[in-house]
């Protein structure tokens, strides 16, 4: 049975997600404004399942499982990856594959901003969820 999406795992890990953080932004609200226009067809799937092939295959090597169905094709595929940005990181951002990661970055004197995307690996759903400042 899918999770309500105010108890959906974040990132990579509960404890990580008790923490306060600066410079938070929640972007729930804009995902769901924006499934509420698919479904009522304003948006079509063609425009709301346009993950790249490497976000896809960063969401099946590095991302974190979620117990909530994809919101769109309601299989059970749905991930959580997290993107860094930073100095000296690639431009791209780096997918963070562990805590240990995070923890070590954010010990660093420069300012690195995570990203926390939702995807969906069977259809290719995506959307930000949530970005906080190391
Ligand atoms: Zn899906």
């Amino acid at each position: 049975m899918p999770l309500p999406y105010g108890s959906v795992k974040f990132g990579l890990s509960d404890a990580v997600m008790a923490r306060h953080r600066p410079g938070e932004i929640d972007y729930r609200l804009a995902r769901q404004n924006l499934l509420h226009a698919f479904r009522a067809g304003s948006v079509s799937q063609l425009q709301i399942c346009d993950a790249q092939t490497e976000l896809t295959r960063n969401a099946s090597h590095c991302g974190v499982a979620l117990e909530e169905m994809c919101p769109v094709c309601v299989t059970n595929n749905l991930r959580n990856v997290t993107y860094v940005f930073g100095p000296r990181l690639p431009s791209g951002g780096r997918c963070i594959t562990n805590l240990a990661e995070v923890t070590r970055l954010s010990r660093r004197q420069a300012t690195y901003t995570a990203y926390v995307v939702e995807v969906c690996i069977d259809c290719g759903w995506n959307h930000l969820i949530r970005s906080y400042v190391l």
